[in-house]
């Protein structure tokens, strides 16, 4: 640790990002935080990360909504569950200006991704539009990337993908209607694409639902001849945590920002 670090680090002890109380390590979460975050480990579907508990992991497995919905890209992993400490962490990094969650985050994805990461590899987050960019001051995902990046040593482009037009809310949406709002809204930047072609693409965003807004990102990449494009996600939205919930105002609640 260098000197500056140490120094850092004594002025502002590391604190669980759950509950704020003094943790040992820059891990994150104390103990209590950490048996109440759904971690994703053993058998899960290889497209988009969800846990499929009682399956043996030979072979490649998709659960009951990627066969019914393919993904138009080639593997993804999800580090944890949305639900409990999992959505409060997601809400936030995103909405609660806690830029810090960013680094762990990113430690959990790098664990659940690096059995898909080749050299080669360039990281690319789920863009925003600059508008709302512009409103909300950082892009939670490229701070996802960001770090990503530097924990395994892969280069990354915060801007490969370009949002072309402002989307409405896809809460309480269906499939297909989000599919028909993200229709060419997503685009490979022009001054970026050389930088993708030809080459495999991890995916970044800080949840998946129903993954719709991930598929836009996807089919630009490949549309721009990118190669295999893989999906990482710190959070994973199960069926259960969203069939029915994204209507109810609960489910989007935001006073476990603080
Ligand atoms: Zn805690
Ligand atoms: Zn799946």
């Amino acid at each position: 640790m260098g000197l500056l670090q140490t120094a850092v680090t004594s002025i502002y002890p590391p604190r669980c990002l759950g509950c704020g109380d003094l943790v040992d390590s820059d891990f994150g979460l104390c103990g209590s935080c950490w048996a109440e975050t759904e971690f994703i480990g053993g058998a899960a579907c290889d497209m988009c990360g969800v846990p499929l508990p009682g399956l043996t992991e030979n072979g490649p497995i998709a659960c009951d909504s990627c066969l019914k919905t393919p993904r138009p890209w080639a593997l993804g992993r999800a580090a944890l569950i949305y639900g409990g400490m999992g959505r409060k962490l997601v809400l936030r990094l995103k909405h609660g200006d806690r830029q810090e969650i960013a680094r762990p985050a990113a430690g959990w994805m790098h664990h659940s991704v690096k059995t898909i990461l080749t050299k080669n590899t360039i990281i690319a987050p789920v863009p925003l539009h600059w508008m709302r960019l512009a409103k909300r001051r950082y892009n939670q995902s490229a701070l996802i990337a960001k770090n990503l990046a530097e924990l395994s040593g892969l280069e990354w482009c915060p801007d490969a993908l370009q949002r072309m037009k402002r989307t409405p809310s896809l809460e309480g949406k269906t499939q297909q209607q989000r599919a028909e709002i993200l229709k060419g809204a997503v685009n490979v930047n022009a001054k970026r694409r050389h930088r993708i072609i030809g080459r495999p693409v991890l995916l970044v965003d800080d949840v998946m639902t129903t993954g719709a807004t991930l598929a836009a990102c996807a089919t630009a990449c490949r549309a721009a001849g990118a190669g295999d494009v893989c999906v990482s996600v710190l959070a994973r939205a199960t069926k259960d945590t969203y069939t029915q919930s994204p209507q109810s105002p609960e489910f989007w609640r935001v006073d476990v920002w603080t």
